[in-house]
């Protein structure tokens, strides 16, 4: 075996990830950890200053209720994400993020980073519910404050960057920690905690991207979660919920920039190649959607829907009309003046959305010589995401507040999984979409403080069992044993009838992907027997995981990513293949069942793995609503 160190922390609560949820729990279980003299450690697989979704930075921070200011209510945003969703979310979780987020708002202020305010004072709304933020940096203000927080507890505090989290560690029906490795150098570790709170993100390159070549690694969501959060739980024992609720974005073709400015700040329409606002043009698809489809705002899916129909009937490209919506705006100005002021201003802001979070956007705008007041600009239906903070929904099923769940939805402390002592927040825990950026720092304050009292009332030291680490520790490094076992077996290390490398896993991974459960080349179509393919197929690459290869510690991170996402594309395809109806047109289509089916579907589609016989588990469970 692959000669690394074994290195053991011992620690109160584990926080694995390093993003927004992360960040949110290390803040506020530090606070609470201090008063009882308890520790917290951090582990990240990248450098939490420029970790996760945030890496690059926003232009908006999209939940924000104003709620001092009386702008909107916490029960508002309940319906909207519950319309949005179509019908399916776990309202009282939605509800306990939405009341608290504000206060969240005003810490990032605090911290520093830059919220637009107007002429009165007030923050600048891109929407209804978002807000501009001058946001290139925002995630090291976030992590900044977030390390301050573990490191004002002195040797009751640490951090660790560039360690890869791979497995959980259990000890009966309890998770006591996790085991990973130094991406940097042979270091094992095996942190053992009385909790464990997953902040690992959502997932990305499950499916094959649009992107090739040079691009390949170019997609709107940045691809450094994988899947890992799904693993982790799933592997632990904890249901998961809405795992074939993916998100497919509408974004900027090809650089994947953000639409939100130009739809809400801008007042911007999307068309097809001929002018028609597609929007428009399809009531009586709405219409087949209803409630959801006669409500506004109506849902992104089916926006996504609409502009798909257009484009499968050869009506594309899908145009962004940048050009009309900076000259309509810049014509509400009273004089040539102020409108050439308004334009250049406009102009501006545009130009910054995109270098604030996705500069190749601009980068490609000036390649391919774009003014967007002169020409409108393609936009696309991306490849499929796991994002549960975001438009998707997918993660654990999480136990709800005390005082607002409904026994159903409650089973234990707040934002714990079914599995006793591991918390989940963000894109981990699942069926409370829309929390986006601050909704997830905010359910990371939620779970922080719960963990750190689970600890607190059930106070045990971890068992581990030094045989299971020791099996786990060979499991983790075998890539790298097999990659010199056998690399000179043939002359380009590529090829190899021993091993396969993470890379061309990947590509396999996703070609099934694609191909099988609905992806780009597929206009996100499938129906029961390509999703039985797919499955049959999946199994053999489950097989051939065993025989991944590693020729560094890069490329050992590189195949446990790519096992990351092959649980999580099992966990998709059991969940889609489960559901029998198409509720997320935009989102999937089931050939076979092409209609919403309100009487036998409404209701959340769970799924769990059981670690001791192997076997997997789909349930329904109610929904059940707290918001008229
Ligand atoms: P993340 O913030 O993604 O953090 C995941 C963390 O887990 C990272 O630190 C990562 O390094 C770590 N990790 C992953 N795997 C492992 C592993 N195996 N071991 C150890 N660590 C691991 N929100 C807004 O408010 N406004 C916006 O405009 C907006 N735009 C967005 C645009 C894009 C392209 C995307 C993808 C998201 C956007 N969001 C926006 C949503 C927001 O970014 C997410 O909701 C939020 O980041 C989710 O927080 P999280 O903690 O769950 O995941």
């Amino acid at each position: 075996m692959a000669n690394f160190e074994t290195v053991v922390v011992n620690t109160d609560l584990l926080i694995v990830g390093g993003g927004m949820s992360a960040c949110g729990a290390a803040v506020e279980a530090s606070y609470w950890a201090k008063k009882h003299g308890l520790k917290v450690t951090l582990v990240d697989k990248a450098a939490m200053d420029r970790s996760g979704a945030v890496a690059m930075g926003l232009s908006a921070i999209n939940l924000y209720i104003g709620q001092a200011a009386g702008d909107n209510t916490v029960e508002d945003y309940v319906r909207y994400v519950r319309q949005d969703l179509m019908g399916v979310t776990r309202e009282d979780l939605v509800y306990s993020i939405a009341r608290h987020v504000d206060s969240t708002v005003h810490l990032f202020e605090k911290w520093g980073l830059p919220i637009w305010k107007d002429k009165d004072g007030k923050y600048v709304h891109e929407g209804r519910w978002q807000i501009m933020i001058n946001g290139e940096s925002y995630k090291i203000i976030v992590a900044e404050a977030a390390k301050n927080s573990i490191n004002s507890l002195g040797d009751k505090g640490e951090i660790y960057e560039r360690v890869f989290i791979v497995e959980p560690l259990l000890d009966g029906d309890r998770c006591v920690g996790a085991v990973g490795f130094s991406v940097r150098e042979n270091k094992f570790y095996v942190f053992k905690a009385k909790a464990v709170l997953v902040g690992m993100g959502g997932a990305v390159h499950v499916f094959r991207p649009r992107s090739t070549g040079e691009g390949l690694g170019r997609s709107w969501y940045p691809p450094f979660n994988t899947g890992s959060s799904t693993y982790f739980t799933l592997k632990a024992g904890a249901e998961m919920t809405c795992q074939e609720v993916r998100f497919i974005p509408v974004r900027f073709k090809d650089a994947y920039g953000p639409v939100g400015a130009w739809f809400l700040l801008f007042k911007s329409v999307a068309t097809n190649a001929f002018g028609e606002d597609y929007m428009k043009t399809h009531p009586d698809v709405l219409e087949q959607y209803a409630p959801y489809g006669m409500t506004k705002p109506i849902p992104a899916n089916l926006r996504n829907h609409l502009g798909l129909i257009d484009e499968r009937a050869g009506l594309g490209p899908i145009y962004m009309q940048t050009a009309e919506a900076i000259q309509r705006l810049s014509e509400e100005m009273p004089d040539e003046k102020q409108r050439k002021k308004k334009l250049k201003e406009l102009e501006s802001e545009a130009w910054e959305d995109f270098l604030d979070m996705t500069i190749s956007q601009a980068l490609l705008w000036a390649a391919t010589n774009t003014r967007p007041e002169e020409k409108p600009s393609e936009i696309a239906a991306c490849e499929p995401y796991f994002i549960g903070s975001h438009s998707g929904a997918s993660g654990a099923w999480v136990s709800g507040p005390e005082d607002i769940a409904p026994p159903e939805y409650q089973w234990g402390y707040t934002n714990m999984s079914t599995v006793k002592g591991l918390f989940c927040a963000g894109d981990a825990s699942g069926a409370s979409s829309h929390k986006f950026s601050s909704g997830s720092f905010t359910e990371g304050r939620i779970a922080g403080k719960s963990a750190i009292r689970f600890i607190v009332e059930n106070n045990q030291e971890p068992s581990v069992d030094d045989a299971q680490v020791e099996a786990l520790k060979e499991r983790i490094l075998k890539p790298l044993d097999l990659f010199e076992q056998f690399k000179g077996a043939t002359t380009d290390p590529d090829v190899n009838p021993n091993y396969i490398r993470p890379k061309q896993f990947m590509f396999r991974l996703q070609k099934i992907m694609d191909e099988y459960a609905g992806g780009v080349s597929k206009s996100f179509t499938t129906n029961k027997h390509l999703l039985e393919k797919g499955m049959e197929l999946l199994t053999m690459l489950k097989e051939d995981s065993e025989k991944l290869a590693a020729e560094n510690l890069h490329e050992l991170m590189r195949c446990w990513e790519n096992v990351h996402r092959m649980w999580q594309a099992e966990a998709h395809i059991r969940s889609v293949m489960f559901r029998e109806e198409t509720r997320w047109p935009g989102y999937y289509i089931r050939a076979d069942f092409p209609n919403m089916d309100q009487e036998n579907w409404k209701c959340f589609v769970n799924c769990k793995w059981d670690p001791k016989t192997g076997e997997w588990e789909m349930c329904k469970r109610p929904i059940i609503s707290i918001i008229d």
